[in-house]
């Protein structure tokens, strides 16, 4: 759960009575709380690009969501759902890092009636085929939820919704909020996972390895369809022992009765330049192979390249994770390996 630094409210925010419940909360907690007049933030310290990251990963923003226009998901999911944007955790490699600006803090969002009536109207244009959201896009929306309940909300929601579907990926375990609500079967929460290697290395401020299959297996016991997101998946000694571990250690937790509700999404590690520019001034130090030498420029579809493994790599890669996939979850679905 967060534990912010300091918690910064929208005027506006307060119109609305999660606004207000939230700022009272935090001001009697005696927080530092700032009220801003508008959705521009202030009163986030820091001179170095690394403190500026820092303080922002401490931050609560807590405003009103203005633009109803939904983002399309492609290929996962047909719209993102904003429920909260940012988030406390600091992996290195973390997409977020070229997208939320020098001070990445976390901001919730108190329209979350507004956020849902909008999805409704999204599911309605589609008449009888199934729309699915996606509400981890820009954020890991865990974290928040024991302040906002906006993941409850929206699950109860699509739990009534018959062609409404709801999924969000997560690297968090505070799942106790989520166990008792009527989901329905139309959300699937996913769990993104890696080696203890890796998670200790770049996955900081992020709970254990253990901790998120525990998670998982509260979810998946209280009837939701699971995932697990094995990403980024690096290359390194030891790799196929550890991964084949890992693949391993879940499998034990979960009975094989259970396996054909988990699907599993792979994903090597990528980067692109501009991302590989602002993990080097965050993180000075990084140990994250970055070497475009040793890598493969692909034009991506949003028309900017990334650096990928190469062919040879992804293929071995492949050949992996279908086998140790296949032998040990012989009923589960695999979505992709890339
Ligand atoms: S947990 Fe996910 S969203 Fe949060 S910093 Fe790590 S990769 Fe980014």
């Amino acid at each position: 759960m967060f534990n912010p630094k300091r918690v910064l409210i929208e005027k506006e925010a307060l119109t609305y009575p999660l606004g207000q419940e939230l700022y009272e909360y935090f001001t009697n907690k005696k927080y530092n709380v700032i009220l801003l007049e508008s959705n521009r933030t202030k009163g986030i310290p820091g001179d170095t690009k690394e403190e500026k990251y820092k303080q922002g990963k401490s931050t609560l923003v807590i405003g009103v969501k203005k633009s109803l226009k939904f983002q399309t998901c492609k290929p996962s999911a047909h719209y993102q759902l904003p429920l909260v944007t940012g988030c406390i955790g600091q992996c290195e490699y973390c997409y977020l890092n070229t997208q939320l600006g020098d001070k990445p803090y976390t901001r919730v969002y108190v329209n979350i009636e507004e956020i849902l009536e909008q999805a409704k109207r999204y599911i309605e244009q589609r008449e009888d085929e199934v729309t699915i959201f996606e509400g981890a896009a820009t954020s890991d929306p865990l974290p928040v939820e024991s302040y906002t309940h906006a993941l409850k909300k929206t699950i109860e929601f699509f739990g009534k919704e018959k062609n409404g579907r709801f999924r969000f990926v997560t690297k968090f375990n505070n799942v106790e909020d989520i166990l008792d609500v009527n989901h329905n079967g139309h959300t699937t929460v996913r769990f993104s996972i890696n080696t203890d290697r890796i998670i200790k290395s770049y996955e900081h401020k992020t709970p254990s390895f253990n901790k998120r299959i525990e998670a998982a297996y509260k979810v998946l016991n209280a009837g939701y369809p699971i995932g697990f997101i094995i990403a980024p998946v690096f290359f390194y000694d030891q790799w196929k022992n550890e991964y084949s571990m890992l693949i391993k250690e879940t499998k034990n937790l979960f009975p094989v009765d259970k396996h054909e509700k988990i699907t599993f999404e792979v994903i090597s590690h990528r980067y692109t330049t501009k991302a590989k520019n602002r993990i080097n001034e965050v993180f000075p130090k990084t140990t994250l192979p970055m070497n475009d030498i040793e890598r493969t420029f692909k034009y991506g579809q949003f028309g900017y390249g990334k650096y990928v493994y190469n062919k040879d790599e992804m293929k071995e890669m492949k050949t992996f994770f279908k086998e140790q996939l296949e032998s040990n979850f012989k009923n589960s679905e695999i979505k992709y390996i890339i």
